[in-house]
């Protein structure tokens, strides 16, 4: 059994209590983890609480090193951890290559940042008071990471490494699905020197453990990334204490190929933004409109793409796309697509689970590519979690964008033009956090990255993101 890291040490729940992982591929058990109370959180935090007076005081450098030190020995045990990613979350091991690598170079990132000074205030003379002003930025105290099963990793370290770097203490909450790799990073950075009760990882069921963090008043600010239902109930809870919160929550990306797009660019990008970890990314295209003079060309890549993607178990090599996480969130896809469909929608990809030697006990679902929706069906309105990518033909760029916003979702977005001009529109009028136009729908680490109206509240990622770890405190020095 894995066990939790609570003061630097491992630890199970004091009832006994454990939760099985399974693999996604397989349904096979990988281990167990402990299910821990609010009491067994209650630990974590004090701990989190008695490490952050050494922590908060140690200069920064000295805190980056120790990081720097945790970050290199995270890399050198990649494969283990990227294999147990894999066997827990069920995406392609390559991926999960790429997962501890970017989880490594936030570490760095910030480790980097606080080492060269990002941590300074403001200071203003004030002479008609005769008086020195100070803005000074100050550690919160324990922050809390509650943090969901479609990249455990980065969207671990995409709070505990800000969070750490400036001088927080945190204590960490994976998704129940996949706590093995968290829990197993938490261990090696421990290893690594990091002092005790700096971070600690407790593995439960979110509405025990992720409520105890974000109820509880020693915790000062919580990281959190999920559903958008339940970051609604987070920030009403966090409101009891006042508590800090950022929310990075759904989405439902609308992609725009204008009549001038590079449409192989559009198709290879769109196939990637979609299918990656099985559909299952908040930032993943989730609504096509296409111009009516290229969206055949489109419509016939894009499909071909689907079709040629292969899918099977992540821990094989060749495997472009693994299975579901969960069995729900299958038939939650299933559920959507019968929807279009119902509603006049036409399956030109996939639009079932595989069948076959090795698919049988999996939540596989094939790529998937319908056209014909109406407006009216589920796929344009809900967020759409898995390998379903439905298109819709539109006259210009004006019923396009119109579109586009009509979702309550703001997070990503995406255009393909070669007119600046049309893309200088997307960029002023799409009602997202995020623009990309002619690429990938990828977050860039040195960017901030958050969502507008239901898809959060706050930024990760960029320099920006430690503000959101900071408390600013204004100071006056008084002349005599
Ligand atoms: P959930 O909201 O179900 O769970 C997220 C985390 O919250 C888990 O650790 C869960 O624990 C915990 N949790 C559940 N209930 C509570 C509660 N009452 N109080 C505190 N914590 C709780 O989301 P999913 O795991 O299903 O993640 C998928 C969602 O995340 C999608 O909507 C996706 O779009 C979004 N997402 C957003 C991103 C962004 O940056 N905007 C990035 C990636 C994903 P447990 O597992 O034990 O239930």
């Amino acid at each position: 059994m894995a066990l939790m890291n609570i003061n630097g040490q491992p630890v199970a729940a004091a009832s006994g209590a454990t939760m099985e992982v399974r693999n996604p591929a397989t349904g096979e058990v990988v281990d167990s983890v402990p299910k821990a109370d609010a009491e067994d959180t209650r630990k974590a935090i004090a701990a989190a609480a008695a490490a952050f007076p050494a922590w908060s005081g140690m200069p920064a450098h000295k805190r980056a090193s120790i990081l720097n030190k945790c970050a290199a020995h995270v890399r050198d045990h990649l494969e283990e951890v990227a294999k147990l990613l894999t066997a827990e979350q069920g995406k392609p091991i390559r991926d999960s290559h790429i997962e501890v690598d970017r989880f490594a170079a936030a570490i760095e990132q910030y480790a980097g940042l606080v080492a060269g000074g990002a941590l300074h205030g403001e200071q203003m003379s004030l002479p008609q008071y005769k008086a020195m002003g100070l803005v000074v930025r100050r550690p919160m105290g324990v922050v809390g990471a509650i943090i969901p099963w479609n990249f455990p990793l980065t969207l671990f370290s995409s709070k505990m490494a800000p969070a750490l770097a400036v001088g927080n203490t945190v204590v960490a909450k994976p998704a129940s699905t996949t706590p093995l790799a968290t829990l197993r990073l938490a261990e090696l950075m421990t290893e690594a020197g990091l002092p005790a009760g700096v971070l600690n990882v407790v593995t439960g069921p979110g509405n025990v453990v992720g409520e105890e963090l974000i109820r509880n008043p020693v915790v000062r600010k919580i990281g959190f990334t999920g559903e958008t239902v339940t970051g609604k109930h987070v920030m009403a809870a966090a409101a009891d204490e006042i508590k800090r919160v950022t929310l990075e929550l759904g989405g439902s990306d609308p992609a725009i190929i204008c009549d001038d797009a590079d449409v192989e660019l559009a198709a290879k990008s769109i196939a990637i933004g979609r299918f990656f970890n099985a559909g299952q990314a908040c930032l993943a295209v989730k609504r096509v409109y296409v111009m009516e003079s290229v969206a055949d060309e489109f419509i016939e890549k894009i499909t071909g793409r689907a079709q040629r993607l292969k899918v099977g178990n992540g821990s094989d090599t060749a495997s472009q796309m693994g299975p579901m996480h969960t069995a729900g969130g299958r038939e939650g896809i299933e559920a959507q697509l019968k929807d279009a469909v119902d509603r006049g929608g036409k399956v030109l990809a996939g639009g079932k689970r595989p069948e076959g030697d090795g698919f049988d006990k999996g939540f596989y679902f094939e790529p998937t590519v319908v056209v014909n929706v109406p407006d009216e069906a589920r796929v344009w309105k809900e967020e759409t979690f898995g390998p379903l990518l439905p298109i819709m033909v539109v006259k210009d760029l004006n019923e396009a964008l119109q579109k586009a916003n009509s979702s309550e979702y703001g997070l990503g977005s995406s255009i393909f033009t070669r007119d600046f001009a049309k893309a200088q529109r997307a960029i002023d009028e799409l009602d997202a956090g995020y623009t990309w136009v002619n690429s990938i729908q990828v977050a860039y680490d040195e960017l901030p990255f958050g969502g507008a109206k239901h898809s959060g509240y706050g930024k990760e990622h960029g320099s920006e993101v430690m503000d959101y770890y900071l408390e600013e405190k204004s100071v006056i020095l008084a002349g005599v």
